[in-house]
């Protein structure tokens, strides 16, 4: 069963992009570098949970 995960600016904490991954294969916290257009640049993007996947 895979997760679905968000991955957050790092900076401005903004999530930018969605993303899921296994978490029987993949244990540690996944760092994405990728571009934050509300930054302008390429930052550091980490995993988050997705805030309530039932209800959207
Ligand atoms: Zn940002």
């Amino acid at each position: 069963m895979r997760d679905q995960i968000r991955l957050s600016c790092s900076e401005c904490q903004r999530n930018n992009y969605y993303t899921n991954k296994n978490k029987r294969t993949t244990t540690n916290k996944l760092e994405f570098n990728k571009f934050c257009p509300w930054c302008n640049k390429h930052v550091k993007h980490v995993e988050g949970k997705m805030p309530n996947p039932k209800k959207q």
